[in-house]
């Protein structure tokens, strides 16, 4: 009981019913819960009902043990009490999608030497934690790509220096293997920075009315090299009236990408086909192969960045795991969808769906 004659009680409830108070616990983003030395609730904000969901009205007074058992978070509270200085915890929520908060305790002190009440502020921290997963992810990642060529570069140069020099033939193949590592880092930097241009904002699309048949066998031609030198066949059936407003550039980055995998993941002997249909105001693009497909575990993921399939067969085939994610951001940076659909052993299907240009 304070000189006043009140108990924390009554302050509390003085300010807990003040319409200022009021205004401010409804407009907090961040869950507020106020218990007293029995962890019985005296004040929750909607912010924290909407966390807690409470359970149905009843005669008895709510407790912090009706919201949640958490042990951490009702230990807590009682450490606060205790020791009557503040507790820093974090507090995770499992009932459906898990959530995760940092929860502020204060103990309150308002008129008697003991704190009566405690506060706690939930802060979530849901989204900020995935985000620093996937930084670290990112890096982890990155290491690892950067790690395995240079590697390979370091002992191409330990051999040169050693005995590389005075057998000329194996010194080209060193170089040759050099070489290679090189243009590897090379694609791999330059993949990291088109993904962080796309991923800031930077690009802005030039859209243009573009005539598709004869876009994609300018593509083709690029493609064409490799194609030939893994046997793989590559068909241009989109039909000629297929008009789609797109940013060149940009296009071509999509379809490239989509074409170097249909090639790189296929078989000897196997074949690529790429096609178009107008559906609505929309042009569906598809790009089929005979290739390795895609195992429906691994489909929901491959435009993920740095994720590749059945890691040993990738590797072979030397790509950073960032084209899809590339791709991707692009197509949707033309405000169109990419989706895939694949059978292990018989082969792929990407399909973009693009604008028409409506000039058709
Ligand atoms: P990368 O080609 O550098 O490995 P991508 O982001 O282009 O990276 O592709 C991610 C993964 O998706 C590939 O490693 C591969 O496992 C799978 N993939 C993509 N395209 C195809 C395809 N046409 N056929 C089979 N697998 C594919």
């Amino acid at each position: 009981m304070s000189s006043a004659g009140k108990t924390e009680r009554d302050l509390l409830g003085e300010l807990v019913h003040s319409p200022v108070w009021r205004v401010v616990l409804a407009a907090m983003r961040e869950g507020l819960l106020i218990v007293d030395r029995e962890l019985t609730i005296l004040v929750q904000n909607p912010a924290a009902e909407q966390i807690f969901s409470p359970p149905p009205i009843s005669s008895r007074p709510l407790r912090l043990i009706d919201l949640t058992r958490d042990p951490a978070l009702h230990e807590g509270f009682l450490c606060a009490f205790d020791h009557g200085t503040s507790v820093e915890l974090r507090f995770e929520l499992r009932r459906g999608d898990p959530r995760t908060f940092h929860v502020t305790i204060t103990p309150l002190h308002f008129a008697a030497e003991e704190p009566q009440a405690a506060l706690g502020v939930f802060v979530e921290i849901t989204a900020l934690e995935r985000l620093e997963r996937m930084r670290r992810d990112f890096f982890a990642n990155l290491s690892h790509e950067l790690r395995t060529p240079l590697a390979a570069i370091l002992a191409y140069v330990e051999t040169l220096q050693e005995t590389g020099l005075n057998d000329p033939e194996y010194a080209r193949h060193c170089l040759d293997g050099l070489f290679r590592q090189a243009q590897r880092l090379h694609a791999l930097v330059r993949d990291i920075t088109d993904l962080a241009e796309i991923e800031s904002g930077a690009i802005t699309l030039s859209l243009e009315d573009i005539p598709l048949r004869a876009f994609v066998e300018d593509v083709l031609a690029l493609i064409r090299p490799q194609a030939k030198e893994r046997n793989v066949a590559l068909a241009n059936e989109v039909p000629e009236d297929a008009h789609v407003l797109a940013d060149p550039i940009r296009l071509t980055q999509i379809l490239q990408n989509l074409l170097d995998n249909a090639v790189k993941f296929n078989r000897p002997g196997g074949q690529v086909w790429v096609t178009a249909r107008a559906v609505g105001e929309r042009i569906l693009i598809s790009i089929k192969d005979t290739g390795v497909g895609i195992p429906p575990a691994d489909q929901p993921r491959i435009f993920e960045r740095f994720y590749r399939g059945e890691k040993s067969r990738s590797r072979e085939t030397g790509g950073s795991g960032l084209g899809l994610a590339i791709v991707k951001h692009l197509v949707q940076l033309h405000g169109g969808e990419i989706t895939v659909a694949s059978t292990p052993g018989c082969g792929s299907e990407f399909t973009v769906s693009l604008k028409a240009a409506v000039s058709q």
